[in-house]
């Protein structure tokens, strides 16, 4: 690689660390007898930094040039930053060069607005083609649909990337005309739609032509910048929660913002807490795969997420009146809501109690995490009546596992009859069921 290219590289792939929008699709794809590579459902691009981005993908911009001056972002017009455009030629080879030399595993392609959408637009598409094409290259493309992009150059990409990206960037439209003027939502959602439309079309035709070309088969995701604008964690959930049944995402990623300007038209300079992203994560995981709706995790009293405990965990202690859960007689969708019982526990539990009433050692041995879950269940030896249901309390065991340090709330235990029974108090009871 010659210094100039290295240099571009340094420049671009620097620039492209802010979409988080990169991790693996399931897409699945066996090399060919004369292709080079192959997508595969796990594991393709799944190492990810310690604050929970990915690296395995060869992640750049086609360039940082940008026509477009979006307060949040580090490419946008205004910001005095060295700027670097790779030739179509240039990503091909680094992705070729990369791949044959083991360093990734496929290519997360996106771009700063050169000239216009389109012209932008029609350079990435020729970059996956050709890999395609030309090298035959079998790895994984994801690559960035920007929006305003005319519907055949969305075609196109689609037939030759795994997965499509159309960020959103800011939660709400209001506040994305305040950072970002040159934008609107219409121009982010036609390109979405599109894509919807024809990955699911494309996906009937193929149950009844199996030569259909695959279309985008890892479908596409979008990126939410989390903190640059007031909203909160119940508009972001709500708005999450749409695209996933109207527009069928894959994805919803979520980008603490990083403060990387002091434009005055971003109403929030502090960083976004790490622990914030990581929470709506979490939220998201229970959209997905534990049956929750959004009402049940944030509303009009919460509409932020609690920082200290997970989801699942806030649920259950707001809403008593569903616990104890008994693990043997519960639907399974009930026991999902346990916390410390994953998906996986879940399907063990409903298996296991066919063949007998289960008590704590086998939950334990399915691997229910016992310190979250023992407050919320009924399992053949444990009768909950003897350890009552004190939200409260149950929220100051778990966060301070029962060492002195208190919340600084909490009311002196000799001085003040309404102070909490530590729960220790009650275990010998339990022993004895
Ligand atoms: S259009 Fe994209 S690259 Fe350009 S300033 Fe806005 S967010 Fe940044």
């Amino acid at each position: 690689m010659n210094n100039r290219t290295q240099e571009k590289l340094e420049i671009l792939a620097d620039a492209a660390k802010y979409d988080v929008s990169c991790s693996s699709s399931g897409s699945k794809r066996k090399n060919t007898k004369d292709g080079l590579g192959n997508a595969t459902g796990m594991g393709i691009c799944h190492t990810y930094t310690q604050d929970g981005r990915c690296v395995s993908l060869l992640k750049i911009l086609l360039t940082n040039h940008c026509i477009f001056d979006c307060a949040y972002c580090v490419s946008r017009r205004s910001n005095d930053v060295k700027r670097a455009a790779f030739t179509v030629q240039e990503v091909v080879d680094l992705t070729i060069n990369f791949y044959k030399r083991n360093y990734i595993e496929g290519l997360f392609l996106s771009s700063g607005i050169f000239k216009d959408v389109d012209y932008t637009m029609e350079r990435l598409v020729r970059i996956a083609k050709k890999l395609r094409l030309e090298h035959k290259f079998n790895g994984y493309i994801h690559l960035k649909a920007i929006p305003g992009a005319s519907d055949e150059l969305i075609h196109e990409a689609g037939l030759y990337a795994d997965r499509l990206s159309v960020n959103l960037e800011i939660p709400s439209e209001m506040s994305l005309k305040k950072v970002a003027p040159e934008k609107d939502y219409a121009s982010a959602f036609k390109p979405m739609n599109y894509l919807t439309e024809t990955i699911q079309g494309h996906k009937e035709e193929k149950k009844t032509i199996r030569s259909t070309p695959n279309f985008a088969p890892g479908g596409q995701s979008t990126q939410l910048v989390i903190g640059a604008t007031p909203e909160n964690d119940k508009h972001i959930l709500e708005l999450a929660d749409g695209l996933y049944q109207d527009q069928k995402l894959k994805r919803v990623y979520y980008s603490g913002y990083i403060p990387i300007s002091d434009d005055q038209r971003l109403p929030a300079l502090r960083a976004a807490p790490l622990q914030r992203e990581n929470r709506l994560y979490q939220a998201d995981w229970l959209l997905r795969f534990y049956g929750f709706k959004v009402s049940e995790i944030v509303d009009e009293e919460n509409p932020h997420l609690d920082p200290e405990l997970d989801p699942k965990m806030g649920y259950a202690l707001r809403h008593p009146e569903h616990f104890p859960i008994d693990i043997n007689k519960a639907d399974y969708e009930w026991i999902l809501r346990i916390p410390g019982v994953g998906v996986k526990s879940a399907k063990k539990i409903i298996k296991a109690r066919r063949f007998g009433r289960l008590r704590m050692e086998h939950l334990k041995k399915i691997g229910v995490i016992w310190k979250r879950a023992k407050y919320f269940l009924i399992s053949a030896d444990r009768d909950f009546i003897h350890l009552g249901f004190n939200p409260k309390v149950i929220r100051q065991e778990i966060l301070y596992n029962g060492k002195p340090k208190k919340d600084p709330n909490q009311l002196d235990l000799f001085g003040n009859p309404l102070a909490p029974i530590p729960l220790i108090a009650t275990t010998p009871q339990i022993k004895s069921v």
